[in-house]
């Protein structure tokens, strides 16, 4: 069965509205569609644990600057649908699909201003990024109403990012961060990787090789992070199409290294690299030493 798509907040508001007088349980899934199977898990996740799943699909201008790839982002509502076609069987899935007037219209002037985690790593290379991310997912928030929400730890400073201003603010919703999933050799799953070339697609293998590298090299000989990063760093730019924004292993809550170059157990390893033109993020977290 194909999902009820709702394009109008007050639609929405209304759904909404009737989903709560019945007392059920929603989770929502924030997505910018080219929807993949990393997305359907989180929906998996969200139909797992609620009664109703509200996936919303919708490309944010806010968290892209200019010249980053918004015009060019991928656009596939028609397949989108089809996927989630094929999880709907409860027919308890509601896709929102809003315009960007929708969502911004005339005299919109209100934003989430986010700091601390956000700060470093993809906040030094986007610096407006994560105030459109968290503008954009607190009004998602406010619209559903949904007791949970699902991330995914794809996008690992995102997930904190957005813990801490439902903290900061009280915003009264659960975030859950659910796994990466991957090709079957490794490569995250992303919406980008349909920008990449056959030939650029099996050198960007280089983001999770050198994260399993890394990993090995702290579990076997609890390396200095400068040593660590050092090599990831070398691997991935040994084909010259190849740039590097951060290799970085910080606390998975500050997202902060440690200032003595030691590693401490959880640790999350985060990268950002460019393949040919196209930018790619993949991290790896550390629980402990098993
Ligand atoms: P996006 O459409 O890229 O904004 O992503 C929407 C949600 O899907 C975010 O919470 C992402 O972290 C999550 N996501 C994207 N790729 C993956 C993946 N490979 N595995 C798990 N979750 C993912």
């Amino acid at each position: 069965m194909k999902p009820q798509v709702v394009r109008e907040c007050a639609e929405l508001h209304s759904v909404v509205k009737s989903l709560h007088l019945q007392n059920l349980r929603v989770g929502f899934v924030p997505t910018m569609g080219a929807l993949h199977a990393g997305h359907i898990s989180l929906v998996k996740e969200s139909l797992k644990q609620s009664d109703w799943t509200i996936v919303s699909i919708f490309v944010n201008p806010t968290q892209f600057a200019p010249g980053e790839d918004f015009e060019k982002y991928p656009r596939t509502l028609e397949n989108d649908l089809a996927l989630l076609e094929e999880v709907n069987e409860k027919e308890n899935i509601i896709v929102f699909t809003p315009s960007a007037d929708e969502m911004y219209p005339k005299n919109f002037h209100s934003y989430v201003d986010v700091a601390g985690a956000a700060l470093p790593l993809e906040g030094t290379f986007r610096p407006t990024h994560f105030r459109g991310v968290a503008t954009v997912v607190l009004k998602l928030f406010n619209m559903t109403q949904a007791d949970a929400a699902f991330f995914g730890q794809k996008d690992f400073q995102q997930v904190q990012v957005i813990r801490q201003f439902v903290r900061d603010l009280n915003v009264p919703i659960e975030i859950q961060m659910c796994p990466i999933i991957r090709e079957t050799d490794g490569l995250a799953m992303s919406s980008r990787n349909r920008y990449l070339s056959p030939e650029a697609r099996t050198r960007a293998l280089c983001l999770s090789q050198s994260l399993e590298k890394a990993r090995e090299m702290i579990l076997r000989d609890g390396c200095r992070s400068r040593r660590v990063v050092d090599a990831a760093i070398r691997a991935i730019l040994a084909h010259p199409n190849h740039s590097v924004d951060y290799v970085a292993i910080v606390d998975p809550v500050t997202l902060l290294p440690n200032e003595d170059d030691t590693i401490q157990l959880p640790a999350a390893i985060l990268l950002a690299v460019r393949v040919d033109d196209t930018r790619l993020i993949d991290n790896l977290l550390i629980e402990s030493e098993n």
